[in-house]
């Protein structure tokens, strides 16, 4: 072994879902929105002088801040963007997590944070969800160097309600709590009316889900102004300029049109309930969804022999062989026309079976 072998950093990275893009496709694998961004989105790239572009953007990303600050009524020094919430997200581990103590997240949840732990060497443990893939709230009622809860979960799609997050956080005063809302919109309250109440609390958002922008790659932090400059001084220690100047300007008319915000939301919401009536006729059972998702096994037939058959039939959800939830799909909403193709299959396969 070379000497350098062994001073390179490895680790096991995260592995997205895959991006296929065959004609005729129906994607229903990475929670992407099936509609497209509000029109003023499409304006201003249309618009859009790439001449902007020789120059650095802004690197306080002030306008989208301030944009965010009004929706959600909060300072502007109390939000934070970055690239993505995964970029965020792992802004906030690097900055908040450097305990000797464990950090506790689920069991079962979004990937990607056994993955930050791995690279930032971060101690962590995962209390166990319950068999119905709720928390038990007691599990975090224990000395650790700072907690993180998806909420809604993913890959489950279980909300918990608020008051169970705020436990948490009001029994964990010591410790960063970062509650990650990626899907928040389709479920219930958000924990950003705790923002103002708990010093020790950060909610991270995106503009991937609801916000149908998941090309674009904004995320978001939301917190008091100590937690949030904490973001920013390792962000400047990294890449001052993390957001370019088409998603800085794209991202602010997104944000603007409520409106339209508030009917996609709707739209999944409606196809999600239908499609989960659909699924409990052909046999599966789910956690109720909070999100954009259905988390579904069904009583007879193996998760990984449905996934395939889709697969092969162009048509893509998401499978996970991994313990506990190795015979559930993850089902991404489309449009009522996708759902609908999805529900011809699934009864071809399913009724071929009995
Ligand atoms: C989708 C998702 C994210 C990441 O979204 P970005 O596209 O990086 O903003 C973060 N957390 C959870 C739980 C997600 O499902």
């Amino acid at each position: 072994m070379r000497q350098w072998e062994k001073n390179i950093r490895t680790v096991v990275p995260y592995v997205p879902g895959e991006q296929p893009n065959h004609k005729d496709m129906v994607k229903l694998n990475t929670n992407e929105n099936p509609y497209p961004p509000a029109p003023g989105v499409k304006k201003v790239l249309e618009n859009m002088d790439a001449d902007i572009l020789r120059l650095y953007p802004d690197p306080t990303i002030k306008r989208l801040v301030q944009e965010l600050a009004h929706y959600y009524k909060l300072e502007d020094d109390q939000v934070f963007v970055g690239v993505g919430s995964d970029d965020v997200l792992a802004t906030a581990f690097l900055t908040f997590f450097n305990s000797d103590k464990p950090i506790l997240f689920p069991d079962i949840t979004y990937s990607f944070y056994p993955v930050w732990c791995d690279l930032y060497r971060i101690p962590n443990v995962r209390p166990a969800l319950d068999d119905n893939f709720h928390i038990s709230k007691e599990d975090y009622n224990k000395e650790n160097g700072g907690i993180v809860i998806a909420n809604p979960n993913a890959p489950t799609s279980v909300y918990e309600e608020l008051s169970v997050i705020e436990d948490i956080i009001k029994n964990n005063q010591e410790s960063i709590v970062i509650v990650d809302e990626a899907y928040v919109d389709f479920a219930g309250a958000s924990a950003v009316e705790l923002i103002n109440r708990y010093d020790n609390l950060v909610v991270v958002q995106t503009f991937s889900k609801a916000r149908s922008m998941a090309g674009m790659r904004i995320g978001y932090a939301m917190g008091n102004a100590a937690l949030i400059k904490a973001l920013n001084d390792v962000k400047y220690s990294i890449n001052s300029y993390t957001l370019n100047q088409t998603a800085i300007y794209a991202g602010v008319e997104a944000v603007k049109d409520v409106a339209y915000y508030k009917e996609g939301i709707r739209k999944i919401i409606t196809t999600r309930d239908w499609s989960e009536q659909r699924l409990m006729e052909l046999g599966f059972s789910f956690p109720k969804s909070g999100a954009n998702f259905i988390f579904a096994s069904h009583k007879s037939i193996p998760a990984k022999s449905i996934f395939e058959y889709l697969r092969s039939n162009n048509i893509y959800v998401r499978y996970f062989n991994v313990p506990r939830i190795d015979n559930y799909l993850r089902i991404t909403i489309g449009t009522e026309e996708e759902m609908k193709r999805l529900f011809t299959f699934l009864k071809v396969f399913i009724e071929a079976d009995q």
